[in-house]
């Protein structure tokens, strides 16, 4: 005596079996534009679950966490107090300070 979820799991699989060659031989038919349509509407899915899935901000590294440096544009820790790239000193806003004395 089989349980139900075996029965299912092994309908699934041999309808699996079954639909494969009529899946191939559609795709085989129908020729480039259907893998185009299966492809985009795939990718279309895939975005979709991406984004409802994980939709919690990473805060690591975004713009709350750098800084343009105002000397040669760079990306900056903002807590950084020297840019990295060009040397100039930062304070804890990413502002440049004092460095010709004006
Ligand atoms: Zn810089």
């Amino acid at each position: 005596m089989m349980r139900q979820d075996q029965v299912l799991a092994s309908t699934l699989a041999g309808a699996g079996v079954a639909l494969l060659p009529a899946v191939l031989a559609f795709y085989l038919a129908a020729g480039p534009t259907m893998w185009l349509v299966t492809g985009a509407t795939v990718t279309a899915l895939g975005l979709a679950f991406a984004y409802t899935a994980d939709d919690e901000p990473t805060n690591d590294e975004s713009s709350s966490t750098k800084t343009n440096c105002p000397d040669c544009g760079s990306r900056v820790l903002a807590t950084a107090t020297a840019c990295e790239y060009c040397g100039a000193a930062l304070d804890d806003e990413g502002i440049a300070t004092g460095t010709d004395g004006a």
